[in-house]
């Protein structure tokens, strides 16, 4: 027969066979403390005790321990939901930083080239360009500079409304997630 209890803590449920009864564990998922509700095994009567030398022998590797298919597939599910959410963090950040080095190749171009004409839009364009275009490589590059030179670009980016916002507010909130594989 298998009991089910469920943490108080977080309400994580484990499948126990019948001799954990009246027995105590410690949550895999919290650490707290969950009583197995029941009597202990000394009360049972002979038939009682052949089953459980069944049980015991099904999961004697575990004691204490709750059923491992029902907690591993969970802890599994949830790493794997993890793993595409950081896939996906990780394919945007990389993104945006094609997009830096693309638009601020541009605007680094297009800077030089009205140098002539318009000096001043030019030095206001030239950093920000350039600014770009140097941190997105670094960061593709995983240059140890290259987020805290483009988490700086990303902070002007924001008010060049709506593109810059999106892709430096974006890059601002989210770098942190996947810092490991930038670095
Ligand atoms: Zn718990």
């Amino acid at each position: 027969m298998i009991i089910k209890v469920s943490c108080a803590e977080c309400s994580h449920e484990y499948r126990l066979s019948e001799n954990k009864a009246g027995r105590k564990f410690r949550c895999k998922e919290c650490g707290e403390a969950v009583s197995v509700p029941g009597q202990a095994e000394e009360d049972w009567d002979d038939f009682g005790s052949l089953a459980d030398e069944d049980d015991l022998e099904d999961d004697s590797d575990q004691p204490y321990r709750p059923p491992r298919s029902s907690s591993r597939k969970k802890r599994r599910k949830s790493s794997q939901s993890r793993n595409t959410n950081h896939e996906n963090v990780s394919r945007s950040i990389r993104a945006i930083c094609v997009l830096y080095v693309v638009i601020g190749g541009m605007f680094t171009i297009a800077s030089l080239a009205l140098f002539s004409r318009e000096p001043i839009l030019s030095l206001v364009l030239l950093p920000l360009g350039s600014g770009g275009l140097v941190s997105g490589i670094a960061v593709l590059n995983r240059r140890s500079w290259g987020i805290p030179f483009c988490q700086i670009v990303s902070a002007f980016y924001l008010f060049s409304f709506p593109i810059g916002t999106i892709l430096g507010g974006y890059f601002l909130l989210n770098i942190h997630k996947v810092r490991d594989e930038f670095e």
